[in-house]
């Protein structure tokens, strides 16, 4: 049994079974939802000869009722009846609900056992995260040969919760738990790494059975489920919202390239409080900071770098050797950067558009190197505040159009995937320069791109900034030169995805003189590496540059900033220059009960052997350099682009 088992869901018996088939060539451990068809027993009578004649599948048969958040219409004692089929034909462990176990007593489990199967009993909660110690004891009085724990994570500590309970109870090796949710992701990554037997995953987008599960080849290939250890370190990138965030994708990557033992994990909230209360509770290292925590956690660090203390926003955190937090901000270098490359910036006359975040990073860094930077934004009130802290001037929008800039800067959310506002802060008349910076990078290419490259303006992508402020906070946290080529080649090929995958369906045949539109639409123009990378190879600017001395910003000398010590620390020691604690030089301070990254399964007697023959999974075998884990197509499409839909089952499930 490996650390992931994939669930299979379909619309007919025939589909279950050919899509088994499939998955199990990469993954040999299957869940069945019977409750997903609806005749289940057609599938279990076929489950037999299935599974003899494929021996290495380790199987768990589920036929979860609708009360309790499956699909199964019929009655407890009709579950049972298919759960002991499937037993019968094979099935190594069967997921049983406690709800069920509660209406029959143990007559349900006595009946699943003497089919041959281990009982595996399952506690979901679709809304909250309840008491998880209760759940437990309410569980443990059926003595059930596993327990399977999955809470909703309303909240990032909602998962602490659950990764608490496996680790108090890894011991037993008998635990599986997983919080459902985007809160909780950081479960079915970091589930067995704190005790858990294993994790559930989809098969592919658009085939998820749980709100929030991941694919087996993106655990597999990105995250590294099977590497994750006690020593392997963990980062994230917090904000909200944050599905959509690239980051994993690109510093997973990066971490694989350089085999550094790390992981980078989407934590998804809006709190600050609860961010830290994460970080102090999990041996985490590092964090990026996304809207709309970047102003809002500098308080509560204990030192930052001298720019993000000006700019008042930070984007990198780094725990140092003491334990406590620092702050960095990369934005800066991956606006300067790129546009030190092309323009000479002193005396360089710069129009930055916005006066958010990312505005106030882009002023400031100009202004110290000697632009003569006017701001324009939508709320006038906020480019005055920002030029007048920064020493910058406040541009007209009448007078936009009558001047002539070096360099264009859009650092509003405009053309942003997904942002509602579609007033554009700039007309094409009124684009009148040298160099257009975009830093909105998904879409690649955003309507201002679009005019800019019409009028002939060389245009800066903000994929590369997106590039090199990650690259910027890999080099902070490992120590290590960024494989920036990479990170750019992976980002590039999943927006590109993306893109293709948000165009319209080609048009059916009748609309055959529409079709060298759609043909055109599909290729619209996207940059190549060397364009995006056009003065400066990426292996150049692999070379860190020096961390920059951290000083104690204003902010946090006012405010008792919260105790964020860090278990990971030993020893606390006084403030002093935040390096990166060297890779695994350290003992984590939350050392893991857990004996092995493998947890061994207690099971009954009757299935230990059988199920102990069964061969470990393959690790993947197709790289993530190869082959990049593909971005969430929507549900219809990713279905569709397996089979066609039949026509009985709504494309998305629901459980
Ligand atoms: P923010 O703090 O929310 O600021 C957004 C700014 O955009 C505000 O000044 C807002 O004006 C302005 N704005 C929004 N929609 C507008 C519209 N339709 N017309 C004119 N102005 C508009 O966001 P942020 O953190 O600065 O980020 C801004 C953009 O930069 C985002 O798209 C983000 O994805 C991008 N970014 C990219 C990278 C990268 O690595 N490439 C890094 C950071 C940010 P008001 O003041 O009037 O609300």
């Amino acid at each position: 049994m490996g650390r992931v088992c994939v669930a299979i869901a379909a619309n007919s018996a025939t589909e279950m079974l050919n899509r088994a088939a499939e998955v199990a060539r990469e993954t040999p451990f299957l869940e069945f939802r019977l409750d997903e068809l609806e005749k289940p027993q057609l599938v279990t009578s076929r489950l037999k000869s299935f599974l003899f004649d494929r021996p290495l599948i380790t199987a768990i048969a589920t036929c979860r009722r609708k009360a309790n958040g499956g699909s199964f219409t019929g009655t407890a004692q009709e579950e049972i009846e298919h759960l002991v089929t499937a037993a019968k034909s094979g099935c190594h462990i069967v997921d049983l609900e406690i709800e069920t176990a509660e209406a029959l007593k143990a007559l349900a489990l006595e009946k699943i056992r003497a089919a041959g199967a281990a009982v595996m009993l399952s506690f979901h909660d679709f809304k909250s995260t309840p008491d998880l110690d209760a759940v437990y004891a309410r569980m443990a009085k059926f003595s059930p040969d596993f327990y399977k724990i999955v809470p909703t994570a309303k909240t990032l500590p909602d998962s602490l919760k659950l990764l608490k309970l496996l680790e108090d109870k890894c011991e037993d090796g008998n635990v599986v738990g997983i919080s459902m949710g985007s809160c909780g992701m950081i479960t079915r990554v970091l589930g067995p790494r704190f005790g858990s037997m294993f994790t559930f995953a989809s098969a592919a987008n658009g085939e998820e059975t749980a709100p929030g599960q991941i694919t087996a080849r993106t655990l597999n290939e990105l995250y590294r489920i099977n590497t994750i250890e006690a020593a392997t370190r963990i980062y994230g990138v917090a904000g909200s919202p944050i599905s959509h965030s690239m980051s994993p994708l690109m510093i997973n990557t990066a971490f694989r390239r350089e085999t550094v033992n790390a992981v980078y994990l989407a934590l998804d909230t809006a709190s600050v409080k609860d961010l830290l209360k994460v970080v102090d509770s999990l041996p985490i290292h590092g964090v990026s900071v996304t809207m709309p925590l970047k102003e809002e956690v500098l308080p509560y660090l204990i030192k930052t770098d001298p720019l993000s203390a000006r700019i008042g926003a930070c984007n990198t955190l780094v725990r140092g050797d003491d334990g406590k937090l620092y702050g960095f901000n990369t934005d800066v270098g991956g606006i300067v950067g790129p546009l030190e490359r092309r323009v000479p910036l002193r005396g360089a006359k710069v129009l930055v558009l916005g006066a958010g975040g990312a505005a106030r990073a882009a002023v400031f860094a100009l202004v110290q190197r000697n632009c003569e930077v006017s701001i324009l934004n939508r709320t006038p009130v906020k480019a005055q505040k920002l030029a007048k802290q920064a020493g910058a001037k406040v541009i007209k929008r009448d007078q936009v159009g009558k001047t002539r800039f070096d360099v264009v800067i859009n650092a509003t959310s405009y053309g942003m995937s997904g942002a509602k506002d579609v007033t554009a802060p700039l007309t094409a008349e009124e684009m009148n320069c040298g160099h257009f910076f975009e830093l909105v990078y998904n879409p690649i290419e955003t309507p201002l791109v679009k005019i800019a490259r019409a009028k002939g303006i060389a245009v800066i992508l903000g994929i590369e900034m997106f590039v090199q402020q990650g690259a910027r906070q890999f080099e902070i946290w490992t120590g290590k030169p960024a494989p920036q080529d990479e990170m750019l080649r992976v980002v590039l090929h999943a927006l590109r995805q993306q893109a293709e995958n948000a165009l319209p369906p080609e048009p059916a045949a009748k609309a055959e003189t529409n079709a060298p539109i759609a043909v055109e639409q599909r290729k619209a123009p996207s940059p190549s590496i060397s364009e995006v990378h056009p003065a400066k190879p990426a292996t150049k600017a692999a070379t860190p540059k020096p961390l920059p001395k951290p000083v104690a910003p204003a902010a946090a000398v006012k405010t008792a900033p919260v105790k964020v010590a860090a278990k990971a620390s030993s020893k606390p020691q006084p403030a002093k220059a935040a390096r990166p604690t060297p890779p695994a030089k350290k003992a984590l301070a939350k050392p893991l009960k857990s004996k092995s990254n493998s947890p061994t399964l207690a099971r009954p007697a009757a299935k230990k052997q059988a199920v102990a023959s069964k061969n470990k999974p393959a690790p993947a075998k197709k790289s993530i350099a190869s082959k990049p884990v593909a971005v969430k197509k929507p549900a219809k499409r990713a279905a569709a682009a397996r089979k066609p839909a039949p026509a009985k089952k709504p494309a998305a499930r629901k459980k």
